[in-house]
């Protein structure tokens, strides 16, 4: 029968939706820079934590 197709497809679609999900993670993360001490989001370029001062180096 075609029990098999229709668990790769299953596999397949379950694979999109992860890298998808990492892939917009990654875009996320790039567009929202987050303190690397205190975890909140910061503005990219500025030179220093708002929140707790910590020194950001941008590259
Ligand atoms: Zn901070």
């Amino acid at each position: 029968m075609g029990g098999k197709k229709d668990d790769d497809d299953i596999w397949g679609l379950l694979a999109g939706l992860f890298i998808g999900a990492v892939g917009v993670a990654i875009l996320s993360s790039l567009a929202n820079p987050k303190c690397p001490n205190c975890k909140n989001p910061i503005k990219k370029g500025e030179p220093f934590c708002p929140v707790c001062g910590t020194l950001l180096e941008w590259k």
